[in-house]
């Protein structure tokens, strides 16, 4: 191991974690959290402040995590903070509809071009699952096609892989999935034409939706081309198949209308969550009026939410994107994102290391390779190894990552230039450490 010059304690958060293992599976919540990929034990947090989070021994970290998306305006952020504290006063849930409904319906509606109506659930995991049976109910059909390295919450029918050889059909990826269900979903590769050609004519008439991150973000960074993403569009077309754009995290992440907005392609129907909620427990979907209408009380399909719509996580929502509407927002993040980009990219190349940063608009992934990739399994089989040093050394100079190789970083509102040029210079050490064997 390397020798740092200023070693941080942690021992509160290590003891907090022996405790937390007794009480939950893992120790946590929600599976990364638990820092298994970086052979480490998580930190505790204690609070939030724009680009900076503390945990429970006193240590400030710069944070590119950023909860894993939804602060997009740092932590505790004042608009959004004022307009949780009064919501509260009135009451924090009626299972009824509230004027809230109508504030964030409006503003969402009225500023995206591909969102006719909408119906906000909890959690993003819940919005594809509604969005897939909506899909199914609507068209009458039962398939799903989903691309390697994607990622759509935990839904049954999505966590699935590819199915060996030259089958397309889907195996589960987890424990406790039938194998019948599975079986409806098929897998492609990202960024391979043929292939979904090649399925959605083998199938033609059986699916009812394809769904992608049309930014891929949760297996790497693994941007499409915009060719590719329009020519899924007019397959589907072709086919009469419905086109699901999963937004969890590119939503209102590179720019108000998303990545559908960003690229200008129409999808039937969008999931959102992380940034709709201002960092409140929040998803949604939305798209073609015709398709939602299929949606209970109106329509067949059913759905429902007890605490759906609540008027906190709602009152965060609205006061996110109304800063997200503020002029020069996005150009701001994406420019300072872009620095990290450039001023890594000519370190490495100048220094003859196999690593590149990529990124669009606020989110930026360390690629081990030299060149852009576009699936899964071009992926360096060495970034755990390497990451986790980096994670490591990061860590140990108060920077706060994302605990796997495979996970993306974001830029918020809240981060400075300066630190920007903090996080360059220790990374920039972090890479030579992990390429110095
Ligand atoms: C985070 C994420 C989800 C799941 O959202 P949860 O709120 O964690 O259930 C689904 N799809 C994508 C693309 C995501 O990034």
């Amino acid at each position: 191991m390397y020798s740092f010059e200023s070693q941080i304690f942690r021992d509160n958060s290590d003891q907090l974690f022996e405790k937390a293992k007794k009480l939950y599976p893992g120790g946590v919540n929600s599976p990364v959290r638990a820092f298994k990929a970086v052979h480490g034990s998580p930190l505790f947090i204690k609070k939030g402040e724009g680009a900076y989070i503390w945990d429970e021994d006193h240590n400030k970290y710069l944070d590119f995590c950023g909860s894993w998306g939804p602060l997009i305006l740092g932590h505790n952020n004042p608009m959004v903070k004022e307009a949780i504290l009064q919501a509260v006063q009135s009451g924090t849930t009626f299972g009824a509809p509230t004027t809230r409904d109508i504030e964030i319906g409006k503003l969402i509606i009225d500023n995206h071009r591909y969102i006719e109506k909408i119906r906000f659930v909890s959690s993003g995991t819940e919005a594809v699952m509604s969005a897939i049976r909506l899909a199914r109910g609507f068209s009458g059909k039962s398939k799903i096609i989903k691309f390697e390295g994607c990622y759509h919450g935990h839904v049954d029918s999505l966590m699935v892989k590819a199915g060996s050889g030259l089958a397309t059909f889907g195996v589960s990826s987890s424990a406790g999935i039938p194998e019948e269900l599975a079986k409806e979903t098929i897998v492609v590769p990202l960024n391979d034409l043929q292939a979904f050609i090649n399925v959605m004519e083998e199938h033609n008439g059986t699916i009812a939706a394809v769904i992608i991150e049309p930014i891929p973000a949760n297996n790497g960074l693994l941007i499409q081309d915009h060719n590719y993403l329009s020519w899924l569009r007019q397959l589907c077309d072709k086919h009469d198949v419905l086109l699901i754009f999963d937004e969890v995290i590119s939503g209102f992440r590179v720019g108000f209308e998303g990545a559908a907005g960003y690229y200008s392609i129409e999808p039937d129907l969008i999931t959102f969550g992380k940034i709709i909620g201002g960092g409140m427990p929040i998803g949604a979907f939305g798209g073609r009026a015709e398709i939602m209408d299929y949606l209970a009380p109106d329509g067949p399909v059913y759905q429902a939410g007890t605490l759906s719509g609540n008027p906190i996580s709602l009152a965060a929502g609205v006061a996110a994107l109304k800063e997200l509407q503020r002029p020069s927002m996005y150009e701001n993040m994406q420019r300072k994102t872009e620095r990290i980009k450039s001023e890594i990219n000519t370190f490495t190349k100048e220094n003859g290391y196999e690593f590149r940063i990529e990124s669009i608009a606020s989110i930026f992934w360390m690629n081990f390779s030299n060149k852009r990739i576009f699936a899964s399994s071009e992926i360096a089989e060495d970034s755990p190894e390497k990451f986790k040093i980096i994670h490591h050394y990061l860590l140990q100079r108060g920077i706060y990552i994302g605990p796997s190789s495979f996970e993306v970083g974001f830029v918020s509102d809240a981060h400075t230039d300066k630190d920007i040029s903090f996080f360059v210079a220790q990374l920039k050490m972090a890479i030579e450490a992990a390429y110095k064997k």
